[in-house]
């Protein structure tokens, strides 16, 4: 036996690596990054403009970062740490969010008085009512500039005498663009909109319009709504059910180790019952991705990567994350199944090394905690700002209610076994300039690359693999740092 051979066949093991393990070889190409095309294919329905998705963490998505990110372009995963109405709440907010059609309008009645109009309108922050009878048929609207006291009507008139009787209405089916020539062939600055009876069922305005406008690279659902994910924990049905309801485009079976049997007996049966895309995760094996691609959406890739996450510490067991992506991406590809590398990415580099690695978006949880919309207020400590950022298996997190992740779940246990960490993040500001260098920092490989898209930079993209010294080399070093770069820090 030659003397490095392994002592037992047990010790014989293949090597997996990390993020800082490979680096992304350069190659010819006349691709600048800014032309790059970042949309990608996240489940089997849903398209996003950036490969970008923020973690179902209850220090990271609520409603508020969701509706960002889809502005962005991206998709925000609302976390399970809450009711399920709740649940349904948060994905109806969502959609309501750049609504074209307003539909909690604040309407008037003709009998109130023009003061009473007046105040109602400031208290709702409103400029503006359509004027409803009793079965809600608009009879006119009424609008800031004809309650002015400067013309003939006084405080005590009623509504009537004061409103515009000449509506412009339009019917459920207007698009924006006709909304807007009404409103510039009338020189008006809200449509309401009305069913056969001339009954009142929503409102257009041209601020709304212009705020959606805003946001052109926004992702959407083909109703024109933004797009919004759902995590759910692997045995919640009547979640995956209620999130279904309020019309969540992706139901995320939220789970440690998806590998395991029940979990994916039972992600088959919700899978069956609702008609949003199921992305099931997370896993790290190829064995496992062959478990489920015969009827997810998408499978989500990571088992231990994460910032706050003990797992491979405290079980031992877990799967470094390039190496894991690309196990998964191997099958999944084969069966046209995207794929999502969830945790443990610090740089923008670190994301778009997991895309070559076979992912087809990445999912963050620290790298967004510090933001304005996260949850949770700044904190300051030894005069600089933080946000709480903690793992949904730390024992604050598993105390309110998110213990099955973990499949540990019994309420009756106080003595958790934890498997994440309670920790604060430095305070960033706002989602979009955090997304804006992480994105940037995604192009820039792609230039780097020469790939023009997300599938074509999969296809070309080659690792090398690096030692600890081209690690050392990688970061800044021999300086002090004087000014800090928006995106990097070398403590991370
Ligand atoms: P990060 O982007 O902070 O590195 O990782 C975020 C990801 O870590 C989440 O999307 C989730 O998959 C995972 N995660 C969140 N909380 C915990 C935890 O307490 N333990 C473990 N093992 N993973 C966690």
């Amino acid at each position: 036996m030659a003397s490095d051979e392994p002592f037992s066949e047990k010790l014989r093991v293949p090597e997996a690596l990390t993020f800082d393990d490979v680096l992304l070889r350069p190659k010819e190409s006349r691709v600048e990054p800014d032309d790059a095309d970042m949309a990608t294919r996240v489940s089997t329905n849903v398209t996003l403009n950036i490969p970008v998705l923020s973690a179902a963490m209850d220090t990271v998505t609520e409603a508020e970062l969701a509706i960002e990110m889809a502005r962005e372009g991206g998709l925000g995963v609302l976390h399970r740490n809450m009711t399920v109405e709740e649940t349904a709440e948060h994905v109806e907010t969502v959609k309501r969010a750049d609504e074209l059609i307003i539909r909690d309008v604040v309407t008037a009645s003709p009998e109130q008085t023009v003061r009473e109009v007046d105040r109602m309108m400031g208290k709702e922050g409103v400029s503006g009512a359509p004027v409803v009878d009793d079965d809600d048929v608009v009879l006119g609207i009424i609008s800031g500039t004809d309650i002015r006291p400067y013309l003939e009507v006084g405080d005590r008139d009623e509504v009537r005498e004061a409103m515009t009787d000449e509506v412009i209405t339009a019917g459920e089916d207007v698009t924006a663009r006709e909304a807007l020539e009404l409103m510039y062939e009338h020189k008006i600055e809200r449509v309401p909109i009305v069913d056969e009876e001339e009954r009142l069922t929503g409102l257009v305005t041209m601020q709304g319009i212009l705020a959606r406008r805003e946001y052109d690279n926004a992702a959407r659902a083909s109703d024109g709504s933004l797009v919004v994910g759902v995590a759910v924990g692997p045995f919640e049905t009547d979640r995956a059910l209620a999130a279904d309801a309020a019309g969540a485009d992706i139901v995320f079976i939220d789970c440690a180790h998806a590998h395991n049997l029940d979990v994916i007996d039972s992600a088959r049966e919700i899978k069956a019952e609702v008609d949003a895309d199921v992305v099931v995760g997370n896993v790290g094996t190829r064995e496992a991705a062959e478990a489920i691609v015969d009827f997810a959406d998408g499978v989500k890739v990571g088992i231990g990567p994460g910032s706050i996450c003990t797992t491979r510490i405290v079980s031992g067991s877990g799967m470094p994350q390039i190496t894991a992506v690309a196990e998964v991406a191997d099958v999944a590809t084969q069966h046209d199944v995207p794929v999502i590398a969830d945790g443990g990415i610090r740089y923008s580099g670190d994301a778009i090394k997991a895309i070559a690695a076979g992912a087809d978006a990445v999912m963050l949880g620290s790298y967004f905690a510090g933001t304005d919309e996260a949850p949770g207020r700044v904190i300051t400590m030894n005069g600089k700002r933080y946000k709480q950022y903690r793992g949904m298996g730390s024992v604050g997190a598993m105390k309110s209610g998110g213990g099955d992740r973990y499949l540990k779940d019994d309420p009756e246990d106080e003595e958790y076994v934890p498997e994440g960490v309670e920790a604060a993040t430095p305070y960033k500001g706002s989602l979009e300039s955090e997304l804006h260098q992480l994105v940037g920092g995604m192009q820039s490989g792609m230039g780097y690359v020469g790939a023009e898209t997300i599938p074509e930079f999969k296809e070309r993209s080659e690792f090398v693999r690096v030692s600890s010294a081209g690690q050392t080399e990688s970061h800044a070093h021999d300086v002090v740092i004087t000014d800090e770069a928006p995106n990097y820090s070398p403590d991370n």
